[in-house]
């Protein structure tokens, strides 16, 4: 019963979801139809017409990107990382985006093993989408300070800024899908992040002051590789 109703709480979920990306993806798509038609009724090409278009193609290519490592759970495969070696080969991937914007990323990691269960390849989208936000929220630039400790039960890794932070409104909303503040920003971010997480059996926390910055601490559980062998097996 509990089971059941858990089953279509997700499909409920899924399918608000579902129209949600719908919603999303067709207004750029009527866009483009509108710019598309003139275009056929002028007969000649009108290179703003065309940058709208291009800028409105590059929309649904961020929505539908955001939403491919969600589209593909059956190709996921968990195996045996060090949480630290994920973060360096993220921080080093988000580095010029980084410069770009005035913003130095400094770091420090535990000298303990982290090796967790994971995948991949969805802890770097979380890691790299947590840092786009943190640099986003630094328009004049700063400092991003990524703390990675080995506790008890957990690997814990805190990311902080010095950005603009949220107010208790915007932290009450953060996550809900299409939830954004900014003129490009898809409100996928956050989402895509929580649900990879709580695949990981993790947990996400936010604390956050206006104007003086966020952090964002993710918890992922360790587990003895012994234990997890055993578990695979199953
Ligand atoms: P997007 O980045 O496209 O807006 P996200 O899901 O990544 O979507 O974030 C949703 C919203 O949460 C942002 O628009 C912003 O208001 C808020 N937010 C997330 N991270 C931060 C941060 N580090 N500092 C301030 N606000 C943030
Ligand atoms: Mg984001």
């Amino acid at each position: 019963m509990e089971e059941l109703m858990r089953r279509s709480e997700k499909l409920n979920t899924v399918g608000q979801l579902a129209a949600g990306v719908a919603h999303e993806i067709r207004n750029p798509l009527t866009t483009l139809r509108g710019f598309l038609q003139l275009q056929e009724q002028s007969k000649k090409l009108n290179l703003d017409h065309v940058r709208v278009m291009l800028s409105e193609l590059e929309r649904i290519n961020l929505i539908v990107g955001e939403f491919l490592i969600l589209a593909k759970p059956q190709a996921v495969k968990f195996k045996y990382r060090d949480i630290r070696d994920i973060i360096s080969e993220v921080s080093v991937f988000m580095s010029s985006e980084a410069l770009m914007h005035n913003v130095t990323i400094k770091d420090n990691y535990t000298e303990d093993d982290c090796r967790i269960p994971c995948e991949e390849n969805q802890l770097k989208q979380v890691f790299i989408n947590l840092l786009k936000n943190a640099i986003e929220a630094m328009p004049q630039g700063g400092q991003i300070h990524i703390v990675i400790s080995r506790l008890a039960t957990h690997v814990s890794v805190q990311i902080t800024d010095e950005g603009i932070g949220m107010d208790e409104e915007t932290l009450k909303r953060i996550g809900d899908p299409f939830f954004t503040v900014k003129e490009n920003g898809t409100g996928l971010g956050i989402m895509v992040s929580q649900k990879i997480i709580q695949s990981h059996q993790g947990l996400m926390e936010l604390s956050s002051q206006v104007n003086v910055g966020t952090t964002v601490r993710v918890l992922l559980p360790l587990q003895e590789e012994r234990q997890y062998a055993e578990a695979s097996n199953l």
